[in-house]
């Protein structure tokens, strides 16, 4: 068995794998006191796919394509496959995935327990939108086929259902036809929020692809400075190239960096550069880069030391976000403890099949925190006190402290959710969030 931790490294529990090569090999015994837990690529910031005391069942061994019907672009395929194993399979004939959060190192499985969203929130939705069926193994031995329409409140609450009701063994998705590898991009510098909601209003119409970066220390009138980007797919306009390999990183941080390095004149200085750099405001991309930036940094997680690091991302509703955002961004300038990337996205209306997915619409605020203890965790309860009082939510799959209280308040379905559980699965987050009195 190999070990395994969260992307965040916090908590910093390290935890054996239980491999699984085919769909149907048993799992360890549970007890009352022991569960299971699917683990899909570790992707997931905090403690969702982390089940200290029980066992987590590894999928990358479930890694077949199963069907894929080249007319119509639907795969279906097992549930360990990343999506980086089905953009070497897709793109080089003509189909891209609906839906791609900002890594594609992550699995099919994992992408569907967290019902996940990418750039094109506003026009697509989240990717359990475009998953036509699925097959969920229970602790009874039991195959589920659910859909839409065939076993429809198992399908709601395993799409953004935290691994939590059962194996996911494989799913059926469809695809997005494109003419080229390439996205014609815009970066466009802003200078307040006021900016940002003017350009992302008149973005999101004509482009499929939008997202910006923030500068989260800017202060008084720079206060909500950044870059929009946003992008299309290109018409055809570049040759196919020959089918690449998208599982390639290429740089890999060796080590754990000391933590120091990561200070508030660092941040800042990075930040200021990061604003003030030339900017080419038209380009033809290749779609990796434009998609997939931090993949081409492998461990890039080493960078925050060894005590790990927190992402908080929320989403406060439209109507709310221009009170809330100045004032979570300036807590967290006060606070100096703000990192590189912090990121900007309106989210859309399209309503999410998963009865416990984080997507709804609104403005939705990512970004990274070294972990400097107390000190950080009071200024994530900080930052909770104003999602709250807004009616916002955070990510469960990024999260690693939030109180049961807030969950709660953010989920208010968690309770119809429960029925849905398998009986032997189970996750420290779940633990945590639900107070079950059982140790973490
Ligand atoms: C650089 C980076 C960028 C990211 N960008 C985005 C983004 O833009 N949008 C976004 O939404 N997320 C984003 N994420 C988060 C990431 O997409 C999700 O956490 C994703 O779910 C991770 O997938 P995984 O395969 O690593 O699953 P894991 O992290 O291993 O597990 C995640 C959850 O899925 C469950 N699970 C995994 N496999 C199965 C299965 N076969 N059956 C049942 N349950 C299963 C686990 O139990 C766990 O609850 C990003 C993460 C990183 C590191």
């Amino acid at each position: 068995m190999s070990q395994e931790y969260s992307w965040g490294r916090y908590p910093d529990v390290e935890q054996p794998l239980y491999p699984l090569r085919w769909e149907t090999d048993p799992w360890p015994p549970t007890t009352e006191a022991s569960s299971v837990l699917a683990h899909g690529q570790g992707r997931s910031y905090g403690d969702v796919a982390l089940n200290p005391d029980g066992v987590l069942l590894a999928t990358d061994g479930l890694d077949r394509f199963i069907e894929f019907d080249t007319q119509n672009g639907v795969l279906r395929c097992e549930a360990g496959v990343t999506l980086a194993d089905i953009l070497n399979l897709i793109v080089p004939r003509g189909w891209f995935l609906p839906v791609t959060p900002g890594t594609k190192f992550v699995s099919i499985g994992g992408a569907i327990a967290n019902d996940v969203h990418g750039k094109n929130h506003h026009h697509a939705g989240t990717f359990g939108c475009h998953v036509n069926q699925l097959g969920l193994r229970r602790s009874d031995g039991q195959l589920h086929e659910c859909s839409p329409d065939k076993n429809s409140d198992l399908f709601a609450a395993t799409i953004g259902g935290l691994g939590l009701t059962g194996l996911i063994v494989w799913a059926e998705i469809t695809l997005k036809k494109i003419k080229s590898t390439a996205i014609e991009q815009q970066a466009l510098r802003f200078a307040s929020l006021e900016e940002f909601f003017t350009l992302s209003d008149e973005s999101d119409r004509h482009w499929e692809y939008t997202v910006a970066w923030i500068d989260c220390l800017a202060r008084g009138n720079s206060l909500g400075r950044g870059i929009f980007y946003r992008g299309n797919h290109a018409d055809g306009r570049l040759e196919q190239p020959e089918p690449g390999d998208y599982r390639k990183t290429r740089l890999t941080l060796p080590l754990t960096l000391p933590g120091f390095l990561l200070n508030r004149a660092t941040v800042k200085l990075f930040n200021r550069w990061y604003y003030g750099k030339p900017l080419k405001s038209e380009a033809l991309v290749h779609f990796d880069p434009f998609f997939y930036p931090l993949d081409k940094i492998g461990h890039w997680n080493r960078l925050y030391g060894k005590r790990g690091f927190f992402q908080y991302q929320c989403v406060i509703p439209r109507d709310r976000a221009r009170d809330a955002l100045p004032q979570l961004l300036q807590v967290i300038a006060d606070s100096g403890q703000g990192s590189f990337l912090s990121v900007l996205k309106q989210f859309g209306d399209v309503t999410s099949p998963g009865m416990l997915s984080f997507p709804r619409p609104g403005v939705t605020l990512a970004l990274d925190f070294a972990n400097r203890g107390r000190k950080t965790l009071d200024l994530l309860d900080r930052l909770d006190g104003i999602t709250v009082a807004n009616e916002g939510a955070v990510y469960p799959a990024k999260d690693a402290r939030m109180s049961a209280d807030a969950f709660q308040h953010y989920y208010p379905r968690w309770q119809t959710f429960q029925h849905h559980i398998d009986p032997a699965f189970s996750s420290r987050f779940w633990r945590r969030v639900t107070q079950q009195g059982v140790s973490l």
